[in-house]
């Protein structure tokens, strides 16, 4: 599964992080998923606390923010965000990788497929 995989990277960044500051406790740890990274945010929350455990970061809290979509259409100019539909059969977002104006394939994303740790709180 990819939110393991992805969590395990964090943990490793948080960890790293707290080690070189001699940290008593990690206070706060928070991320941005971007919503065509196509994570589960409750997934990574899950195996992150997994990951924390029995370190300085078990008492972490975490916040996680999703990133809307950004993309720019080379065919037509857009700028602006990418639908995401919902697909009930499967729970799952799935981007639609087309234009919205003119429904062109290209398509640059500049924003939404991140994943990355954006403040770290510690005690020192
Ligand atoms: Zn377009």
């Amino acid at each position: 599964m990819h939110e393991v995989s992805i969590s395990h990277a964090i943990a490793d960044v948080v960890l790293k992080e707290s080690e070189k500051q001699e940290a008593k406790k990690v206070l706060l740890v928070e991320l941005e998923i971007g919503e065509l990274s196509l994570l589960n945010p409750e997934q990574i929350e899950f195996w992150l606390k997994l990951a924390f455990e029995k370190t300085p970061a078990s008492e972490a809290e975490l916040k996680i923010e999703t990133v809307k979509p950004e993309v720019h259409c080379s065919a037509c100019g857009y700028e602006g965000t990418l639908e995401t539909k919902d697909d009930p059969l499967c729970h799952f977002l799935i981007p639609v990788f087309q234009c919205p104006k003119c429904g062109s394939g290209e398509i640059t994303v500049k924003r939404g497929k991140e994943c990355r740790v954006k403040k770290i709180e510690i005690l020192t």
